[in-house]
């Protein structure tokens, strides 16, 4: 960093910035400064590609509230393949995973964005291109396009953990919403086809939060080990709890005052917009204190329901995005939203509620009774 012209005054600096990251005490610093530094030296392999997606965690990645961190990161990770910031295309850069494959098996993490298309033999998501030929126009012939199906087939025994990185990776998202055409499966779910023990590391976001990523993937680098994990494989740190516990809208719901028209939206009133179909009390996210865009504002700050888009059940059982939760169970008590006021009105039953509701989504989900 030093040739960098980083002093090592910033230096710690950026290992302050990454304790508050992963929500570390300050105390913590000098101990994440030699973990950096034992990085620039190994200089992680990290493959990074791209199944069915729009490139939006990619995108939301490179708008890091930290940018230095990031830069750091990336100076620290050496990112072999990466297909919106490489400056390589075509078979150099494809080679480049060739060659990772054979000289860092069983060490480079493997970061996958977006969910795998099965149907047609993987021919609904290609890059690269095999050594097969094939019929092309005019009796001409050309290289077949290898499917990603392919790539994850290759990839998977070598990599040392794997990160689905976003909702679509994680839980097949907007792609696996109604019925696919495309086959769409979840990476871990693909990834148990070929190595069981593989570690998955799911990372929830539509698109994912450049610090749930990028604190992840630190997380496991410094402390060598898959970080705690909830039962979907998200990251304690990030998806420990629920949005609408740390809402700034909680007072309103519970005193049962809720937007019920989009022209009354005063954002000064802080209405709570449950009615309006925010999904916060079923969604598991730091999204209230973390916020987004460098700490500007987030969702429900900016006056627009929580869609859940941190959760396994978004996007198809957590649509239609502007209607309320369906049917409302409060410990016990069943409701509908118009008499959620009165409900929401006798205290604890939010914080129950959510875990509650959850399960009825989950069995929802699994196709069980509500
Ligand atoms: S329902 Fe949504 S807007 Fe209302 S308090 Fe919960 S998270 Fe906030
Ligand atoms: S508030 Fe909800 S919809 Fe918005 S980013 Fe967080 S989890 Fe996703």
């Amino acid at each position: 960093m030093g040739s960098k012209g980083v002093s090592r005054r910033q230096f710690l600096k950026y290992a302050g910035a990454t304790a508050a990251l992963l929500g570390l005490s300050e105390a913590m610093v000098p101990e994440i400064a030699r973990a950096l530094e034992e990085l620039a030296s190994g200089k992680p392999p990290v493959i990074w590609i791209q199944g069915q997606n729009c490139t939006g965690c990619s995108v939301s990645f490179l708008n890091t509230n930290y940018p230095m961190v990031t830069e750091l990161v990336l100076d620290k990770l050496s990112v072999r393949y990466q297909p919106n910031v490489m400056a390589a295309a075509g078979d150099v850069a494809t080679k480049v995973i060739e060659d990772t494959m054979k000289d860092l098996s069983g060490k480079y993490v493997l970061v996958v964005e977006g969910p795998i298309p099965t149907k047609e033999n993987g021919r609904y998501c290609t890059f690269g291109l095999e050594d097969k030929m094939v019929p092309f126009l005019n009796g001409r012939q050309r290289r077949e396009d290898k499917p990603i199906e392919a790539w994850m087939n290759e990839l998977v025994p070598g990599a040392a953990a794997i990160i689905a990185n976003g909702n679509c990776a994680s839980f097949g998202g907007i792609p696996a919403a109604n019925e696919s055409v495309t086959g769409t499966t979840r990476v871990i779910d693909y990834v148990a086809k070929i190595d069981k023990s593989k570690p998955v590391i799911n990372i929830g976001g539509c698109p994912s939060h450049p610090d749930w990523f990028i604190g992840t993937i630190l997380d496991y680098l410094i402390n060598k080990k898959v970080p705690d994990l909830d039962q979907h494989n998200r990251p304690k740190a990030f998806f420990g709890q629920l949005i609408h516990e740390n809402c700034e809208r909680r007072a309103s719901f519970d005193a049962g005052l809720f937007l019920e028209d989009w022209n009354d939206n005063d954002p000064d009133l802080k209405l709570c917009m449950f009615k309006m179909g925010c999904k916060g009390p079923v969604t598991y996210a730091d999204c209230p204190i973390r916020r987004w865009n460098s700490k500007v504002n987030w969702c429900v700050g900016a006056n627009a329901p929580c869609h859940g888009c941190a959760e396994p059940a978004f996007y198809k059982n957590l649509s239609p995005l502007y209607e309320p939760l369906p049917d409302i169970h409060f410990a016990g008590i069943s409701a509908l939203p118009d008499t959620l006021g009165w409900i929401a009105a006798g205290a604890t039953a939010a914080g129950i509620g959510g875990h509650y509701l959850y399960k009825q989504l989950g069995k929802k989900e699994e196709g069980g009774e509500e």
